[in-house]
């Protein structure tokens, strides 16, 4: 249950055991302090890494839970140089695992890794050391989950290598891919519950930059180490800007204003574009090329060759702009994007934190746009076919639909951190416009929608939005229009966040329609939603929209305050 969930999580998350471990009075510290700075050739340590490395060193079993970029990596590659055996890293992709070992190589450090792809000789090499100890020791191996789940054989290695006591330590990389709640949730990390009973002894290290209470708790119970201990920092990247504009209904309109603002605001700097669908990704892209923007598109179906050079080639400034789906991900690490759009909703806050947190790495000011259009809630929903996913795309739509609240608070909130207005400093587009709140009955029109989609249904026609808003702004089907109620005076524009709004309530739904092509989504009303005589909707709006024609109460007055006034 949820109460339950919180009370296992406050032990984890005691704010003493952060204290307990960030000193420099354990044993070894003296050699951690020596392989930072002579081996990793870093400086100081970042904030909570060396509470995590005495944690991991002193064999307890930890979720360390950083931001993208904060210097997750370090926190078992450190200490697998500090101890005498062995640390297991376990990491989702291959190439993920390509760029640690590069990185490492550089720093002189040796690192293995073993999968499907490995040579003969390298794998026989990794596993004598497993079974027999045979020198070269090896201080990191590198597998996928896959790997482990699939190969008997190297579990047997590995339990010899325990035996052998050189197993000192097993990380996790990404381990929110544990959890159907986390974004990236993948089959082969459910085999990783094995592991504490084949190791019960041999602490464990999950990281992850993603970090919702239910996520969490989920992963704390699949790895088998309930009420663990929990390491975080807080999310909050205070150089980003945190914006979202309106998407022009017109795609022509849309590409002009990317235009723009990469040609002005953005000139000569490096940024990503997160576009739906690989289409998408490709059309955009050669749009903006049609206006003399370096931009390539980046994703999933690209030969693996050409998809290197595209990264390339961006990392080395030669490309502006990457138009990329979400492929273009985990591992993405150039310091200086100075710029992350989505052009359409991203999928859940998660990843929205995620990628948009690939700007600004190197601490400079940067922007994270979402382009909002109301439709591209109903592309998002199409594609999407479980009641979580599309509770996390709400929760989207929500963030996009509030015109008030600092987008910081509603990002901490969303990952159940305490947030002080103040935090901001003005960086993100609520609080920089300083909007104040109005409230606005749009019971009647709610009423007038009810009423074209009780028509809609005695003809047995569906609504899409677009259907709707025509129906209601007098185009479209004549039989369909509503002609005893009069239209509620809301500029078409505005209809939409209403409607919007009204989604989000349950007062209506949006349902989908399989056919053997596609997959369409309709409005409908809320399923438990019955307007009754006193039945009165209010809606918060942003002062900086003016919705003339509906009633307004006066802002002052409290929630019990029925007093409406009529403005126009
Ligand atoms: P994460 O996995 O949390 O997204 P990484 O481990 O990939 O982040 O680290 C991001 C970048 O920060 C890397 O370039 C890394 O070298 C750098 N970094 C990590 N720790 C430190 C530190 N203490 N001082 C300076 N740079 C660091
Ligand atoms: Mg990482
Ligand atoms: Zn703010």
């Amino acid at each position: 249950s949820e109460l339950e969930k919180e009370y296992n999580l406050s032990k984890s998350f005691d704010k003493s055991a952060e204290d307990q471990y960030k000193g420099t009075n354990f044993p070894w510290y003296s050699k951690v302090e020596n392989v930072l700075k002579d081996t990793f050739k870093l400086k100081e340590f970042r904030p909570m890494q060396l509470a995590a490395i005495n944690a991991t060193l002193s064999k307890k079993d930890l979720l360390l839970l950083m931001p993208t970029g904060g210097g997750k990596s370090l926190c078992y590659q450190l200490p697998a140089l500090v101890g005498h055996g062995m640390t297991l890293v376990v990491s989702p992709l291959l190439s993920l695992i390509e760029d640690q070992q590069i990185g490492l190589k550089k720093l002189g450090i040796h690192s293995r890794s073993i999968n499907s792809s490995t040579s003969k000789e390298n794998k026989k090499l990794v596993n004598d050391y497993l079974s027999k100890g045979t020198k070269p020791a090896i201080k990191l191996l590198y597998v996928t989950p896959e790997w482990l789940s699939k190969s008997k054989l190297f579990k047997s290695y590995l339990q010899k290598c325990h035996g052998l006591g050189n197993l000192e330590r097993i990380a996790i990389d990404e381990v929110h891919c544990c959890s159907q709640w986390g974004h990236d949730f993948r089959p082969d990390y459910q085999f990783l519950s094995l592991l504490k009973d084949m190791f019960h002894d041999v602490p464990i290290i999950g990281l992850t930059a993603t970090a919702t209470l239910s996520v969490l708790f989920d992963v704390q119970n699949m790895l088998n180490i309930k009420g663990c201990l929990i390491l975080r920092t807080s999310f909050n990247r205070p150089n980003l800007f945190y914006q979202v504009v309106p998407k022009p209904q017109q795609n022509q309109e849309s590409i002009t204003y990317l235009e723009n603002l990469i040609k002005n605001d953005f000139k000569g700097q490096s940024g990503i574009i997160y576009a739906l669908s690989i289409k998408d990704t490709e059309e955009l892209s050669e749009s903006l090329r049609n206006r003399g923007i370096k931009a390539r598109p980046y994703h999933a179906n690209l030969e693996p060759e050409l998809r290197r050079k595209v990264h390339e080639k961006w990392l080395n400034d030669e490309y502006q702009v990457v138009v990329a789906t979400v492929a273009f991900g985990m591992g993405i690490d150039k310091p200086d994007v100075r710029f992350v759009i989505h052009h359409s909703l991203p999928k859940s806050m998660e990843s929205l934190y995620q990628e948009s947190g690939r700007a600004g790495r190197d601490g400079k000011r940067s922007r994270c746009i979402v382009m909002y259009r109301f439709n591209d809630y109903f592309r998002g929903s199409a594609i999407i076919n479980s009641k979580t996913e599309e509770k996390k795309l709400r929760s989207v739509l929500e963030y996009c639909l509030d015109s008030s609240t600092c987008r910081r608070k509603l990002i901490a909130t969303h990952f159940d951190e305490k947030w002080e207005q103040k935090e901001c400093d003005r960086m993100c587009d609520n609080c920089k416009e300083e909007s104040t709140i109005v409230w606005y009955n749009i019971t009647s029109v709610c009423k007038y929608i009810y009423s074209i989609i009780d028509k809609a249904q005695t003809q047995e026609v569906n609504l899409t939005l677009l259907k709707l808003l025509d129906i209601w702004y007098k185009g479209g089907d004549k039989n369909l229009r509503v002609e005893n109620l009069s239209m509620p005076k809301v500029e078409r524009q505005h209809a939409e966040i209403i409607v919007a709004y009204l989604l989000m309530k349950g007062y209506l739904m949006d349902y989908k329609s399989y056919t053997a092509y596609a997959t369409n989504c309709y409005i409908q009303k809320g399923r438990d939603c019955y307007l009754t005589e006193n039945t009165v909707i209010e809606m918060p709006i942003s002062s900086s929209i003016n919705l003339r024609g509906l009633l307004k109460r006066s802002s002052s007055g409290d929630e019990s305050d029925s007093k409406v006034i009529k403005i126009d």
